[in-house]
């Protein structure tokens, strides 16, 4: 097995001070942003965090302002796949049940 293979012999003493592995600590700490999801568009803020800054019975009940579009029922709100929720719930259960029969 080899060992330190990535990082190549450096000329220059002083620079030896500062590995290439450092740097790569700092930038990746700095990747974790910090309460970037927040809810600060509906009065739940201390709910669970769910999309568009809203927890999640508000999200769904006032983030997805789309109609159905893909079934017969227009009058419902769109769930998923421009389809209202029970079209998609039955969508999906007989994709389930399809691919365990096969
Ligand atoms: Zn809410
Ligand atoms: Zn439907």
């Amino acid at each position: 097995m080899a060992v330190a293979e990535d990082e190549p012999p450096q000329a220059g003493g002083s620079k030896a001070k500062k590995p290439r592995k450092n740097a790569a600590k700092v930038s990746k700490s700095k990747r974790q942003i910090k309460h970037r999801k927040e809810i600060n568009r509906c009065e739940h803020v201390t709910d669970h965090y769910y999309a568009s800054g809203m927890c999640k019975n508000c999200y769904h009940s006032k983030g997805r302002v789309k109609m159905a579009e893909l079934c017969d029922h227009k009058d419902r709100k769109l769930y998923a796949r421009g389809v209202c929720k029970a079209c998609y719930l039955r969508d999906y259960h007989n994709r389930l049940r399809t691919v365990n029969e096969e």
